[in-house]
């Protein structure tokens, strides 16, 4: 039966009956991701090729109906959100299209998810080195949109080192190809500005990744400090000591408490920070650089140090770091994950900025964090519904990013600006940079309908 509203009838042309979802609990599911902000779009449509998103954009372009890519909605910035809008559902194209061994790439669908292409690659030894500890969920198209970053990026580079070609669908339904499995194209890096552009130039389409050997030999070891930052500054040493390891993540001591009662995964409860250090490559050396690793964490006081004995004892560690936010959530009704960098060297002096700011504002902040990358993940915890305390949990956000960029960071290693984070884009760019983004942004969208609101604030 055709639907009155002639949108939805119109979507469904598209994309097919059944496949466009408009009645108020489906709109009410996709108002939110997994910041605190919201905004109830008008319709979701679901894709599942690139001839029915370029359909979905060239229609809302006719309509000038704004609309947003979206994968699971676990970005942490409120970046797949639209009010009023479309929104353009990814999560039904994914097929993994490509495992290409020789030539060490993978081409997949914006929908897959991204542990799901670690699990392809196993069998042949390989794997997509961008790990967000949500793989489970996450899509590779909103990791290509947030230019994710995880545990082992310290070694191997955030999503961006790892992508090689997109297919897009540019915001007037042209569909283009950005890169490609070629080294050096030449001419602008056109692809380096899409990666990581929060879904505001276009929907990508398919992705070409790269893809690499698993290593031969691993060790993960499990320190004890007893501060924060004398993890912090022992991961400094460690960097400047030239020895890069594959991982470097610190949990304090309020995560070590929510992920032993809800997982057990073998942390001391005792211990005010661990740190977590991998190895990995080939096997030759790598216990002398264990040992040298193991002498500057004592030059900063560690507590005691132990070792993943076996792989099963390797993946229990890792699923507490990685399931460190949900664990989190058992604390209070709610927690804003702030994110934001600082230079290696500064992470101590970040951390007692982080401290004093929980002080000052009364909030109990967790810390779970790329310490390697000297990417900080502040967790404040509150109850959404005491006004008051909403807003120092917003204020005591801004100033975190305001201490990381005053001391020479910026204000998001991994988890994007989106709606969140427009305000404090000024902490780091002047007008003249803005000026600069916003002119690519309107060149190749100039009617504001792809994602707007999103990433760049409006000039002043
Ligand atoms: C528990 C938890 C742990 C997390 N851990 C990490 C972590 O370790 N590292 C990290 O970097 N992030 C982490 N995140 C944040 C989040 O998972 C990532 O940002 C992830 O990449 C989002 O993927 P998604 O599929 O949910 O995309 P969405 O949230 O749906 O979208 C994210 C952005 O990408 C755009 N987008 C999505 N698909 C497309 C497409 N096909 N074309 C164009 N644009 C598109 C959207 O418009 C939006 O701007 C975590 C989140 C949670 C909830």
């Amino acid at each position: 039966m055709k639907h009155n509203d002639p949108l939805i009838r119109d979507l469904e042309a598209i994309v097919g009956q059944g496949n466009v979802l408009y009645d108020k609990v489906s709109l009410s599911h996709y108002e939110y991701d997994a910041s605190l902000f919201k905004a109830r779009p008008r319709a979701i449509a679901f894709a599942t090729s690139t001839e029915q998103v370029s359909g979905l954009v060239k229609y809302a372009n006719e309509h000038s109906i704004p609309y947003v890519a979206r994968g699971s909605g676990t970005n942490l910035s409120g970046g797949s959100i639209q009010k009023d809008g479309l929104i353009i559902e990814m999560r039904r194209m994914d097929r993994i299209l490509d495992i290409d061994v020789q030539n060490k790439t993978a081409l997949v669908e914006p929908g897959v998810f991204n542990l799901t292409l670690q699990n392809a690659l196993a069998p042949y030894g390989y794997y997509y080195a961008p790990d967000p500890a949500s793989q489970k969920v996450s899509t590779l198209g909103g990791n290509v949109g947030e230019n994710s970053g995880g545990p082992k990026c310290l070694k191997y580079g955030v999503t961006s080192n790892h992508i090689l070609g997109l297919e897009v669908v540019l915001p007037n339904g042209q569909v283009t190809w950005l890169g490609g499995s070629a080294a050096d194209a030449p001419g602008a890096d056109v692809l380096g500005l899409f990666v990581g552009s929060e879904g505001t130039l276009g929907v990508v389409t398919r992705i070409l990744v790269r893809i690499m050997r698993l290593p031969e030999n691993v060790i993960t070891m499990l320190t004890i400090f007893n501060s924060i930052e004398e993890a912090g500054q022992a991961v400094s040493d460690i960097i400047s000591e030239g020895i890069i390891p594959v991982s470097l993540e610190i949990m304090d001591n309020l995560t070590i408490q929510a992920v032993e009662d809800s997982m057990n995964a073998g942390f001391p409860r005792d211990a005010e920070a661990v740190l977590i250090i991998e190895l990995d490559g080939i096997a030759e050396g790598q216990e002398e650089q264990a040992d040298r690793i193991l002498e500057l964490c004592s030059k900063n006081n560690v507590v005691s140090s132990s070792r993943a004995t076996d792989d099963k004892a390797r993946a229990n560690l890792w699923a507490g770091r990685k399931g460190a936010f949900g664990a989190i959530a058992r604390l209070r009704p709610c927690y804003l994950v702030c994110d934001a960098t600082v230079p290696r060297v500064n992470l101590p002096k970040a951390l007692s900025a982080v401290k004093e700011i929980s002080r000052k504002y009364d909030l109990p902040i967790a810390n779970v964090f790329h310490a390697g990358d000297g990417n900080l993940h502040p967790l404040i915890l509150f109850d959404e519904r005491d006004r008051e305390e909403l807003s120092r949990v917003h204020k005591a956000g801004s100033e975190i990013m305001r201490a990381c960029a005053d001391l020479g960071g910026t204000i998001s290693g991994e988890h994007g600006i989106g709606a969140e984070k427009m305000k404090e884009m000024t902490f780091i760019f002047s007008d003249q940079d803005l000026e600069v983004m916003r002119g690519i942004k309107k060149a190749v969208d100039p009617k504001n309908l792809c994602n707007p609101g999103k990433m760049l604030p409006q000039a002043a």
